[in-house]
Formats: C-alpha cells, structure tokens, sequence
C-alpha cells in the first residue's frame, strides 16, 4: 500500500509514522522548508523559539504521548522536561497571584486552602474533569464512540460546566485560565476542549526541552527508515479526482505523486480549491466555509540579557482583571490583550535567555494588510506592529517589571504570519472553531465523500497535543478498518 500525505504537520507526520510502522510506504509532502508546521521551532541570535507548541503533556508515564511514542519507538530520544507546576497566573488589578500546582491532589489542595468556603465544590469540580475526559476513549487507549455516547457535560458551553461546580466568580476565572489554550469564547467552547487540556496539564505539565521540532525529525525518521518520503519546499497545487476517487496530487513544479490512500493535514478551505474534478457537493463545501475558525495569534519574542530574570520553570500568564478571563478570543476593538501568556526559555545559571509572550488575536485587526507578503507590508503594519508589541509588553511588565530593560533583541510575529506560515486562509491558531450549539456541524468527520481521500489535524476534532496525535491515530484505523492500531499501542505498554 502506498500513502500520499498533504502537509507535514504534527497531525501529517503522526499519520506518516503510525503507517510506516505498519510497512506501509509513505509519501508527506510539505510547502514549507522544513516539516512540522506548529512543531516546527527557529532560531535566531542562537535561541531557539517555539511557533505553536509551549506547553505539552501525557508524555508521564501511562499518558497517552508517552504510550503513543514508546509503540513508536521514539520516546527515548525525546527531551520532555516537567513544568513544576500547571500555570502561574497574576491579576493585574488585583495583584493576585494563584501557582496552580502540577498533579491532581496538590492541585486541589492549594485551591482548597486559597478558596477554603469552594473545598467540596473544588473536589466536584475536578472528579468531573477526570470523569468527563474518560469519554472521549482514545485518550485511554480505548476504543471510539460516537457522539451520542456522551453525557450533556461534554458538549455544554465550557464556561457553564465550571460554573455548574464553582460558586466563587475569583475561582471560577482561575479555572477559565487555561482558555486561551483553545480561544474559548463563553457560551460556545465545548467543555470537553476545556477537559481535556485541564486534565492533560493538571497531570503531567511538560516542554519539550530544546524544542518540539524534535518530535517532527523522530516522526520523520520512522517515515524515511520504511522507505519513506517527506519532501519540503512541495507545495501541492492540485488534487485530481475522477469519480470520486483521488487519482494524483501534482505539486507547484507539476510533479504527480499517485497512492493508494490520499491523507489531507491542511485546513479544509486551503484544500477545497486544490481540487480538480468532481468532489464535494456545493453543500457540504459550504457548510465545511461557514464553520468560523478560532482566534489568531500575535507574539512578541524577546532575547533576553543573560542574569537578568530568574527562570520560571512553568508557563506564565498574565490577565488585566478576572472578569476578563474569557475575554482573550473575543473582545472589544481597542482594548487588546486582556491577557498574555508567557513562556520563558531556560538559559545559564537558573535565569531565563528568553521570553515569547502569546496573546490571542482577531485576524480583523490585519485585514487591511491581507494582499500583501512578508517584508513588504509597509510602513503602516510595522507600525501597526510596533505599537502592538507596546501593549504586550505592558500586560507583562505588570507581574515582571522591567522586562524591558532585560531585552537584547525584540521582534513579533502577527496573524499574517501565521496565515503564511501554516497555508491557512483565516490564521486561526487552532483550527476551525467547536461550537457547543451545534456540534454536530463543527465537527468534521475523517471520512469524505471521495473514497480514498481522508481529512487528519486539527480541524478535524481536536487541536494540539492532545488532540491531533489521537485523530492521526483514527485517521489510520479508518484505513485500516479495525483498531489495531489502539490495540498495538496497548500491547507494547503491557510489555514494557
Ligand atoms: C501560536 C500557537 C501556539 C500554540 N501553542 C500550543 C501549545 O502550547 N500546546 C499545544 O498542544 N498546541 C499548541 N498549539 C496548537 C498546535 O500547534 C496545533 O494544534 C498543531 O500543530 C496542528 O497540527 P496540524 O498538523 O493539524 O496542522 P499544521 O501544523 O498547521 O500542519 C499543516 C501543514 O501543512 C502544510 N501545508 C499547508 N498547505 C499546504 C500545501 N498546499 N501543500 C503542502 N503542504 C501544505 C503547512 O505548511 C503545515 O506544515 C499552538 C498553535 C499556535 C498557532
């Protein structure tokens, strides 16, 4: 059998591996210069910078990365560092500070003795995260199923779910922190998103140390050792199909590429267009177009001078007041950000060499600058930019003041960028958008309606780590047509 994969994204490159492993002979072809798309790090002034991977988890023993890698035989070349703890989050009206700690007991001790009237509630609150996040199987190496399986907690807005538990508006926003790591928006982000990444970070806060493009060469490693392709700089321009079946996929130099599966990593809008022939019905293309995408992301990267701010080992988040906590996706024109997130890297000495500040942002806010391209978007955006950065580093400088004076070098990256950089039209940071008040319509089945043509990524369910490795490995079992997949992840760990 042979596989032919469009983008070599985490979610491209896991399908890749998990079928080079089975003997199947892969081809992943990819537009950028190096593969890994959100996994992929840079370098400059000798540091390296992560562009959409911060913060990870489930690689502690027993997690579903650490099962997952160790059937792929890679998990000993990862360099996985824990986070000693979940999150730091500071309110800058207030001034407070909540270190929620790392592991499920001492995470709701310490909220427990912070919010002593909510210690019952807390202890609901947190045996439903861990209960709900059991329904959605794969993460427990279990087998599927379907949507109807799922009780009325996961698909409920993810605001109404902490507040079904949760009384105390304060602790109700520090449970909303870790929102901006889906662009949850009141009302709509499904609880299960919010679950899971809670349930991911609250066990076992991890980074990958040195970066996580490691994670895309060991992948890309298993694909070229079965004999495998992953070819970079090979944009694909179309996708022919003849009677409902892909027939080739010709990149921009024409060179056709033919298999017996064809796998798409890339957002369904940057496919459509792709396609030659008869394909998807004009309803179900419009109604993949009326799925709005989540926020993007403006970041702001800062080299630090050596000595000069202690290393926090744990992402830091910095929010102007509680009642913005769910204000990060959505807000009002003209008062971004609500919140930063700020993830430091670990230099000489206990201090950190450096600092990427990720906020949440609106792609509106580039849209005047959409038809242009890198380094020639004029003098308007750079000041656009400049003035953004500002009001970054403002949030930031309210829990580490100074950070100014530490910085050796300055430079931010905007939605454009990432439009660019990942081949998307709307630059959502994760995808399209779930939306608890219609599920069924957010959610994109792996299955199209050409036979041998399947979608994988994070558009399909789930984003980041804890999403996109689990829909590769669904993407497989659908060509597989069995779950022996699931099943030989969980006969390499009983052998351990
Ligand atoms: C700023 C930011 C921060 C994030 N932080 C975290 C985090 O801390 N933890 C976490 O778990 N997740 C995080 N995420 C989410 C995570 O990065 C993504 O969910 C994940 O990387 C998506 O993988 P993917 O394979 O679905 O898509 P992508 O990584 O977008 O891969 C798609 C690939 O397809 C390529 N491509 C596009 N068009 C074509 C074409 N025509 N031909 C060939 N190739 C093409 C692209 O170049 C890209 O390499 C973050 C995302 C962003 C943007």
């Amino acid at each position: 059998m042979e596989v032919v994969i469009i983008g070599a994204g985490m979610g491209g490159l896991f399908c890749g591996a998990l079928l080079a492993k089975r003997g199947v002979r892969v081809t992943v072809l990819e537009k950028n210069g190096v593969s890994g798309g959100g996994l992929q790090t840079f370098a400059r002034g000798g540091e390296t910078f992560e562009t959409g991977m911060h913060v990870a988890g489930g690689f502690n023993d027993g997690g579903i990365l650490n099962s997952l890698c160790h059937y792929l035989g890679i998990m000993d070349r990862l360099k996985i560092r824990q986070s000693d703890m979940m999150l730091s989050i500071t309110y800058a009206d207030s001034g407070h500070t909540y270190d929620l700690p790392a592991g499920r007991d001492a995470f709701i001790a310490y909220l427990s003795g912070k919010f002593p009237h909510e210690k019952d509630n807390i202890l609901r609150y947190v045996d439903a995260v861990f209960r709900v996040s059991h329904e959605e199987k794969l993460f427990y190496l279990e087998s599927m199923s379907g949507v109807n399986d799922h009780s009325d907690e996961f698909f409920m807005p993810a605001d109404a779910f902490i507040a079904k538990y949760i009384s105390d508006p304060e602790l109700r926003a520090v449970l909303a922190s870790v929102n901006p790591l889906y662009a949850g928006i009141p009302g709509h982000s499904p609880a299960y998103i919010h679950i899971m990444i809670s349930a991911l970070f609250m066990e076992n806060p991890c980074w990958f140390e040195g970066g996580s493009a490691q994670l895309a060469d060991a992948l890309k490693d298993i694909i070229e050792v079965a004999d495998g392709r992953v070819l970079t700089c090979c944009e694909v321009a179309s996708v022919r199909v003849e009677d409902m079946s892909v027939e080739c996929v010709v990149d921009k130099n024409g060179r056709e590429y033919r298999g017996d599966w064809y796998i798409s990593d890339i957002h369904p809008a940057s496919l459509f267009p792709l396609i030659e022939g008869k394909a998807f019905t004009s309803g179900y293309r419009a109604r993949i177009e009326s799925i709005p995408d989540t926020a993007s992301a403006f970041k702001v990267y800062l080299r630090l001078k050596p000595g000069t701010i202690p290393f926090p080992c744990h992402p830091v988040s910095v929010v102007d007041s509680m009642e913005n906590a769910w204000k990060m996706a959505q807000y009002e024109p003209g008062s971004w950000p609500h919140g930063v997130n700020c993830f430091f890297g670990q230099g000489k000495d206990g201090f950190a060499s450096h600092l990427t500040a990720f906020c949440l942002m609106s792609f509106d806010e580039v849209r005047e600058w959409e038809n242009t391209r890198t380094g020639h978007r004029g003098e308007a955006y750079e000041a656009w930019k400049r003035e953004r950065t500002d009001r970054v580093l403002a949030l930031v400088e309210k829990r580490f003041p100074g950070i100014r004076e530490a910085d050796d070098d300055i430079f931010a990256s905007s939605p454009l960028t990432f439009r660019d950089w990942m081949g998307t039209v709307r630059a959502g940071a994760y995808g399209l958008f779930k939306d608890s008040k219609d599920i069924a319509s957010s959610l994109i089945p792996i299955r199209t309606k050409v036979k041998n043509l399947l979608l994988t990524g994070q558009n399909v369910n789930m984003h980041g780590i804890g999403g996109v490795p689990m829909t590769a490995i669904e993407t497989i079992q659908t060509i597989f047509a069995d779950d022996s997949v699931l099943q030989g992840i969980r006969e390499t760990i009983s052998n351990k």
